[in-house]
């Protein structure tokens, strides 16, 4: 039976931090319960359409999913499990900021059914955090992992973010190295960018914040890999660290170009060879799930009609082909050019033979067998590398769900 991953959009945050250009909302809390109740009624609408699936992996991303209350969580997973086939073993993940007040809740997302917690912990240096405006300290980052643990978490991942403005590559190592000593099977540690139209943009223009260096960060994603690498942790995705057998089996499907189905104002899914993209406003995502206001919005080509979402867009199959090519390059194992050939056929890849050959001339690419990776020089100039791989996007493209805030 094929299988498809399930992502559930919670967008409410306490207050929006200066880098984050997520579809995240500050002050709408009062929507928490009409939002979830549009997100009952989208799941029931795309139910059908997935009767044939098997859901292996289900992942509640923000925004901070851990502001909606336990119950309401509790109801969305009820539902899925009714109406959707939820693998007996499924990986369910929720992502959490690190403040007290979530962490207490960890031991009723246990009993709930989650299986596994992602802490956006980004630092462990509170003038950081500041700089960042997160609403946590280090201390509380600290005690939220352990808070995780001791609700039963055996599968409790950490967010860092690296080439924040003034730090070193000291400070960097010390947050890796506090986030290691912890209770942790996972770690994602992401570059900081910045990003148009945020308050650290405008902080940047202004010449108040020097902007990322590109140096800096490749040594310090360099020493990340060598830190992680130390305490246990393999690398299998360009920013993604885990203990053997605690790889987020969600985000794989991401990047093996599988079927997903993502739920939420914004939220973005791709199946039967068609994007889509839900609403972006929790208002008008509300909105368009009122049933007084069903309003029927058709799929290219297919017999699919759904009133929140605001997007569809049929992949011609070169474009899907080179999505799973520079998607599958991102992981450490690469791409299996044989499976590769049969799943896309032998054309799609003879396309690529060029780049293949200019990029391993060039150090960037390898190969082992059947399978092609990038390199290490290759991983630290991954952006430029999978560019040549990208097909022509009319739109532009989301950026991949589920990678924490
Ligand atoms: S970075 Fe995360 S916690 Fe901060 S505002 Fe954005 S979604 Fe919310």
């Amino acid at each position: 039976m094929p299988s498809i991953a399930l992502y559930v959009h919670l967008p409410f945050c306490e207050h929006r931090c200066s880098y984050c250009d997520f579809n995240a909302f500050a002050g709408l809390d009062h929507l928490i319960g009409p939002y979830v109740r549009a997100l009952r009624t989208e799941l029931a609408l795309w139910a059908p359409h997935f009767a044939g699936f098997r859901v292996r992996s289900v992942y509640f991303g923000g925004g901070t999913p851990s502001r909606v209350p336990p119950e309401l969580i509790g109801d969305i997973l009820a539902d899925v499990r009714e109406e959707y086939r939820l693998a007996r073993n499924a990986e369910i993940t929720t992502e959490a900021n690190p403040s007290s007040a979530e962490a207490a809740r960890f031991h009723e997302l246990r009993r709930l059914g989650i299986t596994r917690i992602s802490i956006g912990a980004q630092s462990f240096h509170d003038d950081e955090l500041h700089v960042l405006e997160r609403t946590h300290s280090a201390a509380e980052a600290e005690a939220a992992v352990r808070a995780a643990a001791d609700a039963g978490f055996a599968n409790v991942s950490v967010d860092l973010m690296f080439g924040l403005p003034g730090q070193d590559l000291q400070r960097w190592r010390e947050n890796l190295e506090r986030a290691l000593s912890l209770p942790i099977a996972h770690l994602s540690c992401y570059a900081l960018t910045v990003e148009e139209a945020t308050p650290l943009a405008a902080r940047v223009r202004s010449g108040r914040v020097a902007p990322p260096d590109d140096d800096l960060q490749a040594e310090m994603w360099d020493e990340a890999d060598h830190v992680a690498g130390s305490a246990g942790l393999r690398r299998y995705e360009i920013s993604n660290w885990a203990r053997p057998g605690h790889e987020c089996r969600h985000n794989l499907v991401y990047w093996r170009a599988e079927p997903y189905l993502g739920v939420g104002a914004g939220a973005h899914g791709y199946a039967f060879g068609v994007r889509f993209a839900d609403e972006p406003s929790p208002q008008r995502y509300i909105a368009a799930l009122a049933a007084d206001h069903r309003a029927e919005r058709l799929a290219p080509g297919l017999p699919l009609a759904m009133p929140q979402v605001a997007r569809w867009e049929r992949q011609p199959p070169d474009r899907e082909a080179a999505d799973a090519l520079w998607l599958g390059l991102r992981r450490a194992r690469g791409v299996d050019t044989h499976e590769y050939a049969r799943r896309f056929g032998r054309a799609a890849l003879a396309r690529f033979v060029e780049d293949f050959a200019e990029c391993e001339a060039l150090g960037l690419l390898a190969r082992e067998g059947c399978w092609i990776r990038l390199t290490r020089r290759g991983t630290l100039l991954a952006n430029e590398v999978l560019s040549r791989f990208v097909a022509p996007d009319p739109e532009p493209r989301a950026r991949l769900q589920g990678s924490p805030a």
